[in-house]
Protein backbone atom coordinates (compact mmCIF):
# COMPACT_ATOMS: atom_id res chain seq x y z
CA UNK A 1 0.00 0.00 0.00
CA UNK A 2 1.34 3.54 0.17
CA UNK A 3 1.67 5.99 2.91
CA UNK A 4 3.23 8.94 3.89
CA UNK A 5 6.06 7.92 6.41
CA UNK A 6 8.15 9.83 8.66
CA UNK A 7 11.54 8.02 9.39
CA UNK A 8 12.43 11.77 11.08
CA UNK A 9 10.97 14.70 12.43
CA UNK A 10 12.10 17.84 10.18
CA UNK A 11 10.67 21.08 9.47
CA UNK A 12 8.27 21.07 7.01
CA UNK A 13 9.86 23.19 4.81
CA UNK A 14 12.29 19.88 4.51
CA UNK A 15 9.43 17.58 3.17
CA UNK A 16 9.98 14.99 6.23
CA UNK A 17 6.98 12.78 4.67
CA UNK A 18 7.79 10.56 2.11
CA UNK A 19 5.14 9.10 -0.53
CA UNK A 20 5.99 5.04 -0.97
CA UNK A 21 5.28 1.58 -0.46
CA UNK A 22 4.81 0.26 3.44
CA UNK A 23 3.32 -3.03 4.64
CA UNK A 24 -0.55 -3.33 4.42
CA UNK A 25 -1.39 -3.68 8.02
CA UNK A 26 -2.04 -7.53 9.52
CA UNK A 27 -4.87 -7.55 11.74
CA UNK A 28 -5.23 -8.90 15.15
CA UNK A 29 -8.05 -10.02 17.20
CA UNK A 30 -10.92 -7.21 17.90
CA UNK A 31 -9.39 -5.14 14.93
CA UNK A 32 -10.72 -3.89 11.61
CA UNK A 33 -8.91 -2.91 8.32
CA UNK A 34 -10.12 0.08 6.94
CA UNK A 35 -9.67 1.32 3.09
CA UNK A 36 -8.84 5.13 4.06
CA UNK A 37 -11.49 7.07 2.22
CA UNK A 38 -10.55 10.11 4.03
CA UNK A 39 -8.25 11.84 6.74
CA UNK A 40 -7.95 15.40 8.09
CA UNK A 41 -5.07 17.70 8.52
CA UNK A 42 -4.70 18.08 12.13
CA UNK A 43 -2.61 21.06 13.54
CA UNK A 44 -1.28 18.30 15.87
CA UNK A 45 0.97 16.15 12.95
CA UNK A 46 2.17 19.44 12.36
CA UNK A 47 3.71 19.26 15.98
CA UNK A 48 4.39 15.49 15.43
CA UNK A 49 5.70 15.96 12.21
CA UNK A 50 8.46 18.82 12.92
CA UNK A 51 9.15 17.47 16.54
CA UNK A 52 7.35 19.47 18.75
CA UNK A 53 6.12 16.64 20.01
CA UNK A 54 9.08 14.46 20.93
CA UNK A 55 8.87 11.00 20.13
CA UNK A 56 10.93 7.79 20.90
CA UNK A 57 13.15 5.90 18.10
CA UNK A 58 10.93 2.75 18.46
CA UNK A 59 7.96 4.57 17.51
CA UNK A 60 9.45 5.10 14.43
CA UNK A 61 8.67 4.94 11.00
CA UNK A 62 5.61 6.93 11.81
CA UNK A 63 2.51 7.32 9.84
CA UNK A 64 1.13 10.43 11.10
CA UNK A 65 -2.99 10.85 10.55
CA UNK A 66 -5.71 10.78 13.19
CA UNK A 67 -9.12 12.29 11.34
CA UNK A 68 -9.44 8.80 10.15
CA UNK A 69 -12.86 7.96 7.83
CA UNK A 70 -12.66 4.41 6.05
CA UNK A 71 -14.82 1.50 4.58
CA UNK A 72 -13.84 -2.31 6.55
CA UNK A 73 -12.29 -4.52 4.48
CA UNK A 74 -11.03 -7.12 6.50
CA UNK A 75 -13.10 -7.81 10.41
CA UNK A 76 -11.99 -10.09 12.87
CA UNK A 77 -14.58 -8.67 15.16
CA UNK A 78 -18.38 -7.78 15.38
CA UNK A 79 -18.07 -5.25 13.10
CA UNK A 80 -19.20 -6.36 9.34
CA UNK A 81 -16.93 -5.75 6.27
CA UNK A 82 -18.53 -2.79 4.23
CA UNK A 83 -19.23 -0.55 6.91
CA UNK A 84 -17.75 2.59 7.08
CA UNK A 85 -16.03 3.67 11.09
CA UNK A 86 -13.80 6.59 11.65
CA UNK A 87 -10.68 7.25 14.74
CA UNK A 88 -9.69 10.49 16.06
CA UNK A 89 -6.29 10.82 18.24
CA UNK A 90 -7.50 8.36 20.86
CA UNK A 91 -6.77 4.80 19.25
CA UNK A 92 -7.41 2.48 22.41
CA UNK A 93 -7.17 2.30 26.08
CA UNK A 94 -7.37 -0.88 28.89
CA UNK A 95 -10.69 -1.17 29.45
CA UNK A 96 -9.97 -1.62 33.30
CA UNK A 97 -8.67 1.17 35.25
CA UNK A 98 -10.86 3.91 37.24
CA UNK A 99 -10.82 6.12 34.09
CA UNK A 100 -12.01 3.56 31.61
CA UNK A 101 -14.73 1.79 34.18
CA UNK A 102 -16.00 5.13 34.97
CA UNK A 103 -16.53 6.55 30.90
CA UNK A 104 -13.35 8.50 30.69
CA UNK A 105 -11.49 6.17 28.50
CA UNK A 106 -9.76 9.39 27.10
CA UNK A 107 -7.69 9.87 30.95
CA UNK A 108 -6.69 6.16 30.78
CA UNK A 109 -2.88 5.54 31.21
CA UNK A 110 -2.92 3.43 29.01
CA UNK A 111 -4.47 5.24 26.18
CA UNK A 112 -2.80 5.43 23.00
CA UNK A 113 -2.69 7.44 20.08
CA UNK A 114 -3.49 7.36 16.51
CA UNK A 115 -0.85 8.31 13.85
CA UNK A 116 1.79 8.00 16.76
CA UNK A 117 1.56 4.51 18.96
CA UNK A 118 -0.26 2.59 15.81
CA UNK A 119 0.40 4.41 12.17
CA UNK A 120 -2.21 6.90 11.15
CA UNK A 121 -4.37 7.98 8.27
CA UNK A 122 -1.73 9.26 5.58
CA UNK A 123 -2.00 5.80 4.84
CA UNK A 124 -4.18 3.60 1.60
CA UNK A 125 -5.03 1.36 4.90
CA UNK A 126 -5.37 1.26 8.68
CA UNK A 127 -5.73 -1.22 11.43
CA UNK A 128 -8.06 0.27 13.95
CA UNK A 129 -9.36 -1.53 17.69
CA UNK A 130 -13.12 -2.12 16.84
CA UNK A 131 -13.67 -1.32 20.39
CA UNK A 132 -12.87 2.41 20.20
CA UNK A 133 -14.00 3.11 16.37
CA UNK A 134 -17.39 5.26 15.79
CA UNK A 135 -20.02 4.28 12.69
CA UNK A 136 -20.13 6.85 10.32
CA UNK A 137 -24.35 7.46 9.48
CA UNK A 138 -25.39 6.72 5.97
CA UNK A 139 -25.96 10.46 4.97
CA UNK A 140 -22.28 11.43 5.88
CA UNK A 141 -19.88 12.20 3.49
CA UNK A 142 -16.29 10.79 4.55
CA UNK A 143 -14.46 13.79 3.79
CA UNK A 144 -17.00 16.09 5.79
CA UNK A 145 -17.01 13.44 8.46
CA UNK A 146 -13.30 12.71 9.01
CA UNK A 147 -12.58 16.36 10.87
CA UNK A 148 -15.51 15.65 13.51
CA UNK A 149 -13.46 13.26 14.74
CA UNK A 150 -10.50 15.46 16.13
CA UNK A 151 -11.34 18.94 15.53
CA UNK A 152 -14.99 18.10 15.97
CA UNK A 153 -14.79 16.13 19.62
CA UNK A 154 -12.04 18.44 20.73
CA UNK A 155 -14.54 21.66 20.13
CA UNK A 156 -17.20 19.86 21.34
CA UNK A 157 -15.39 18.39 24.57
CA UNK A 158 -14.00 21.81 25.05
CA UNK A 159 -17.53 23.59 24.95
CA UNK A 160 -18.76 21.26 27.05
CA UNK A 161 -16.31 22.41 29.48
CA UNK A 162 -18.09 26.09 29.80
CA UNK A 163 -21.57 24.38 30.97
CA UNK A 164 -22.77 27.24 29.09
CA UNK A 165 -25.97 28.90 29.69
CA UNK A 166 -28.15 30.98 27.21
CA UNK A 167 -26.73 34.06 25.92
CA UNK A 168 -23.28 33.69 27.48
CA UNK A 169 -20.61 35.13 25.57
CA UNK A 170 -17.94 33.19 24.96
CA UNK A 171 -14.82 34.20 23.02
CA UNK A 172 -13.05 31.67 20.91
CA UNK A 173 -9.37 32.75 19.73
CA UNK A 174 -8.40 30.91 17.10
CA UNK A 175 -10.55 30.31 14.27
CA UNK A 176 -8.80 27.49 12.58
CA UNK A 177 -10.36 23.78 12.07
CA UNK A 178 -11.20 23.32 15.52
CA UNK A 179 -12.32 27.29 16.44
CA UNK A 180 -14.61 26.44 13.30
CA UNK A 181 -16.13 23.99 14.95
CA UNK A 182 -16.13 25.44 18.22
CA UNK A 183 -18.19 28.65 17.24
CA UNK A 184 -20.43 26.63 16.12
CA UNK A 185 -20.91 24.19 19.08
CA UNK A 186 -21.48 27.47 21.39
CA UNK A 187 -24.38 28.63 19.37
CA UNK A 188 -26.40 24.88 19.46
CA UNK A 189 -25.80 24.89 23.25
CA UNK A 190 -27.12 28.48 23.64
CA UNK A 191 -24.54 30.81 23.92
CA UNK A 192 -23.46 33.82 21.95
CA UNK A 193 -20.19 32.92 19.96
CA UNK A 194 -17.54 35.38 19.86
CA UNK A 195 -14.36 34.36 17.71
CA UNK A 196 -11.00 36.83 18.24
CA UNK A 197 -9.57 36.45 14.86
CA UNK A 198 -6.83 38.81 13.40
CA UNK A 199 -6.42 36.25 10.12
CA UNK A 200 -9.30 34.32 9.51
CA UNK A 201 -12.64 36.39 9.89
CA UNK A 202 -14.39 35.26 6.56
CA UNK A 203 -14.48 31.88 8.54
CA UNK A 204 -15.77 33.03 11.64
CA UNK A 205 -18.62 34.62 9.28
CA UNK A 206 -18.60 31.49 7.60
CA UNK A 207 -19.79 29.43 11.30
CA UNK A 208 -21.93 31.96 11.76
CA UNK A 209 -20.49 33.71 14.92
CA UNK A 210 -22.78 36.16 16.74
CA UNK A 211 -19.63 38.81 16.88
CA UNK A 212 -16.22 38.80 15.04
CA UNK A 213 -13.07 41.22 16.61
CA UNK A 214 -9.36 41.11 16.15
CA UNK A 215 -8.93 41.69 20.02
CA UNK A 216 -11.69 41.29 23.57
CA UNK A 217 -14.18 42.92 23.95
CA UNK A 218 -16.08 43.49 27.15
CA UNK A 219 -15.81 40.47 29.77
CA UNK A 220 -17.07 37.22 28.28
CA UNK A 221 -18.47 34.67 29.92
CA UNK A 222 -16.20 31.65 29.32
CA UNK A 223 -13.34 31.35 26.76
CA UNK A 224 -11.74 28.89 24.59
CA UNK A 225 -7.91 29.21 23.22
CA UNK A 226 -7.88 26.88 19.77
CA UNK A 227 -5.01 28.46 18.56
CA UNK A 228 -1.43 27.05 19.98
CA UNK A 229 -0.22 30.66 21.28
CA UNK A 230 0.67 30.82 24.99
CA UNK A 231 0.35 34.52 25.27
CA UNK A 232 -3.50 34.77 24.33
CA UNK A 233 -4.00 32.47 27.17
CA UNK A 234 -3.33 35.24 28.97
CA UNK A 235 -5.47 37.46 27.07
CA UNK A 236 -8.28 34.96 27.57
CA UNK A 237 -8.08 34.69 31.42
CA UNK A 238 -8.16 38.12 31.88
CA UNK A 239 -11.07 38.97 29.52
CA UNK A 240 -13.54 36.54 31.33
CA UNK A 241 -15.67 37.55 34.60
CA UNK A 242 -14.86 36.21 37.81
CA UNK A 243 -15.53 32.59 38.50
CA UNK A 244 -15.34 31.66 34.78
CA UNK A 245 -13.75 29.23 32.93
CA UNK A 246 -10.80 29.25 30.32
CA UNK A 247 -10.11 25.85 28.26
CA UNK A 248 -7.04 25.27 26.37
CA UNK A 249 -7.36 22.82 23.48
CA UNK A 250 -4.26 23.86 21.54
CA UNK A 251 -0.70 22.53 22.38
CA UNK A 252 1.47 24.31 23.74
CA UNK A 253 5.19 24.41 25.84
CA UNK A 254 4.33 26.68 28.53
CA UNK A 255 1.74 28.69 29.72
CA UNK A 256 2.35 31.67 32.20
CA UNK A 257 -0.42 33.24 34.02
CA UNK A 258 -0.12 36.25 36.07
CA UNK A 259 -1.93 35.51 39.17
CA UNK A 260 -3.35 39.09 39.38
CA UNK A 261 -5.75 37.95 36.23
CA UNK A 262 -6.28 34.47 37.61
CA UNK A 263 -7.02 35.61 41.16
CA UNK A 264 -10.60 35.59 41.19
CA UNK A 265 -11.52 31.72 41.18
CA UNK A 266 -10.68 31.42 37.15
CA UNK A 267 -10.31 27.87 36.07
CA UNK A 268 -8.01 27.15 33.29
CA UNK A 269 -8.37 23.00 31.42
CA UNK A 270 -7.57 21.60 29.07
CA UNK A 271 -8.74 18.58 26.59
CA UNK A 272 -8.15 15.47 26.17
CA UNK A 273 -9.95 14.93 23.04
CA UNK A 274 -11.35 11.25 22.62
CA UNK A 275 -14.58 10.05 24.04
CA UNK A 276 -16.30 7.64 22.28
CA UNK A 277 -19.69 9.59 23.60
CA UNK A 278 -18.66 12.58 21.98
CA UNK A 279 -17.66 11.16 18.87
CA UNK A 280 -21.25 9.84 17.89
CA UNK A 281 -23.03 13.29 19.87
CA UNK A 282 -21.03 15.28 17.33
CA UNK A 283 -21.95 12.50 14.32
CA UNK A 284 -25.67 12.80 15.09
CA UNK A 285 -25.52 16.89 15.63
CA UNK A 286 -23.57 16.36 12.06
CA UNK A 287 -25.86 13.81 10.21
CA UNK A 288 -29.02 15.34 11.51
CA UNK A 289 -28.01 18.58 9.78
CA UNK A 290 -26.99 20.99 12.56
CA UNK A 291 -22.91 21.36 11.58
CA UNK A 292 -21.93 23.64 8.56
CA UNK A 293 -18.73 22.21 7.36
CA UNK A 294 -16.17 23.69 5.67
CA UNK A 295 -13.89 21.25 4.15
CA UNK A 296 -11.39 21.24 1.10
CA UNK A 297 -10.04 18.11 -0.17
CA UNK A 298 -6.19 17.30 -1.34
CA UNK A 299 -4.11 13.81 -2.94
CA UNK A 300 -2.68 12.66 -0.04
CA UNK A 301 0.80 12.66 -1.71
CA UNK A 302 0.50 16.22 -0.93
CA UNK A 303 0.78 16.21 2.55
CA UNK A 304 3.67 18.19 3.00
CA UNK A 305 2.80 21.09 1.10
CA UNK A 306 -0.68 21.14 3.07
CA UNK A 307 1.05 21.04 6.09
CA UNK A 308 3.44 23.73 5.00
CA UNK A 309 -0.14 25.64 4.42
CA UNK A 310 -1.24 24.94 7.44
CA UNK A 311 1.85 26.17 9.16
CA UNK A 312 1.78 29.56 7.66
CA UNK A 313 -2.39 29.70 8.96
CA UNK A 314 -3.54 29.71 5.11
CA UNK A 315 -5.56 26.67 5.72
CA UNK A 316 -9.28 27.60 5.75
CA UNK A 317 -11.43 25.10 7.55
CA UNK A 318 -10.32 21.83 7.15
CA UNK A 319 -7.71 19.79 4.45
CA UNK A 320 -8.49 16.51 3.74
CA UNK A 321 -6.20 13.98 2.46
CA UNK A 322 -7.64 11.32 -0.03
CA UNK A 323 -5.20 8.30 -0.99
ZN1 LIG B 1 -6.01 16.52 16.01
ZN1 LIG C 1 -7.82 2.41 31.23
Amino acid sequence: MKAMILDKQKKIEDNPLKYKEFDKPEIKSGQVVVKVQANGVCHSDLHIVEGDIPLGHELFPIIPGHEIVGEVVESKSNIQVGERVGIGWFYSACGKCEYCISGRENLCPYATVTGINHKGGYSEFAALDSNYVTKIPDNMDSAEAAPLFCAGITAYSAVKKLNVSPNDRIAVFGIGGLGFYGLQMVKLMGGKACAITRSHPEVAEKAEAYEISDKPAGKYDGAIVFAPNSGLVETAVSSVKSGKTIVVPAIMDKISIPFGSFMWEKNVTSVASGLRKEARAVLDIASSGGLISMVHTDKLSSANEVLGKLKQGKVKGREVLIP
